[in-house]
């Protein structure tokens, strides 16, 4: 690995070409990491197959190595290398929403070394929308797996300077695509079990799951912290995720003019104590709060899509502002809004103040 890591930029991201990605490629397939943008967030590649690639990523990323990986496919025929077998859930979901934000997990191959499953005997798999990543991960000739391209514990990254932040000389190179389209990382579904599963939510949401499949199970990691003795079924919920570096409050109340009065008292209160405060709202409650403190708008409450995209890196911003405490707003957690309050609540250790 040299001490630099390499930055290429694509030219035209829906159209790719394959010149770009040659050495992205050659160096996936020696075995170094490549990090690149899919439609979710910037992932953190390496050779799914190769036990000593899949460590590189748990040192680049601080990762403790009981986190399994995902392992990112270009074509459906791929899968069937990887899985002992695809449940008639898992043929539905893929019909329905691959390539896109959805992972799956499958009982796995002896190919696929427990190194990349974190010792499970299962293994999860997607096949991304990205046109980039499937060019990359088709020219590479392997299973990917990549992670979200950040350090473990902070926020996952949406562009190539957030990937950039936490991974300068810790990987070889950088596929710039620009920002991601979605903003949070693939919904994750457990078809390996007899009722099909929910063990992260995203983009393809639980309402979308349920009507393609009727009954899907939740795992109820989801929305609360992780009770001790029990056991997240997706090992990498158990950790702390997203975290800014300053206190964070999620504020939950009956109505919206309710939670943004509530978060206009409890912010004066810290700045009278001498805190330098940070909110986080939306376009619509914008006005509603101090200019003199660190203000941060995430998207239109009316247009979920837009919260999820901007969320990681308004996290990120709060960061760079130097804030002792963030006040944040809440959504409610059906549809998209599951996912962005998933990531919140975890944003928020799961600090939540209900009126
Ligand atoms: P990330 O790679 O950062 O998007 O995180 C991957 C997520 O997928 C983590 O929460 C993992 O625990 C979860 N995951 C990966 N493989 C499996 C598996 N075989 N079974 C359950 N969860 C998995
Ligand atoms: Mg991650």
């Amino acid at each position: 690995m040299s001490e630099i890591t390499k930055r290429i930029v694509i030219q035209d991201k829906d159209a790719p070409k394959e010149e770009e990605l040659r050495e992205a490629a050659a160096i996936l397939a020696r075995g170094d990491l490549v990090a690149f943008p899919t439609e979710t967030v910037y992932g953190l590649g390496a050779n799914a197959l190769d036990e000593e690639a899949a460590k590189k990523i748990y040192a680049a990323k601080g990762r403790p190595s009981d986190n399994p990986l995902i392992a990112h496919v270009a074509r459906i025929e791929d899968v069937s290398d990887l899985v002992r077998e695809i449940p008639e859930a898992g043929k539905k979901l893929m019909d329905a929403f691959w390539p896109g934000p959805l992972t799956l997990i499958f009982p796995k191959k002896d190919i696929v070394p427990y190194g990349t499953t974190g010792g499970l005997n299962t293994v999860a798999v997607r096949m991304p929308s990205h046109p980039t990543a499937r060019l990359l991960i088709a020219l590479a000739g392997v299973p990917i797996a990549a992670p979200s391209a950040n350090t473990s514990g902070k926020p996952s990254p949406t562009t190539a300077d957030h990937v950039m932040q936490d991974m300068n000389g810790k990987i070889d190179m950088v596929v710039d695509g620009g920002e991601v389209e979605i903003g949070v990382e693939s919904t994750i579904v457990d078809v390996s079990s007899k009722i099909p599963t929910l063990l992260r939510p995203g983009a393809i949401t639980m309402e979308m799951l349920e009507e393609v499949l009727g009954e899907v199970a939740v795992d109820p990691v989801i929305l609360g912290p992780v009770k001790e003795g029990v056991r997240p079924k997706a090992p990498g919920m158990k950790y702390r995720h997203y975290a800014p570096k300053a206190e964070m409050t999620l504020v939950e109340e009956a109505s919206v003019e309710e939670m943004v009065k509530k978060i206009q008292e409890l912010a004066k209160e810290k700045q009278r104590e001498g805190f330098r405060v940070g909110i986080l709202c939306t376009d619509e409650s914008l006005q509603a709060y101090p200019s003199d403190m660190v203000v941060k708008s995430i998207g239109k409450r009316e247009r979920e899509e837009t919260v999820a995209h901007n969320l990681f890196a308004v996290l990120r911003e709060f960061d760079d502002a130097g804030v002792d405490c963030i006040f944040s707003e809440s959504f409610p957690k059906d549809h998209m809004g599951q996912a962005i309050m998933n990531r919140l609540s975890k944003a928020a250790g799961y600090h939540i103040v209900r009126g």
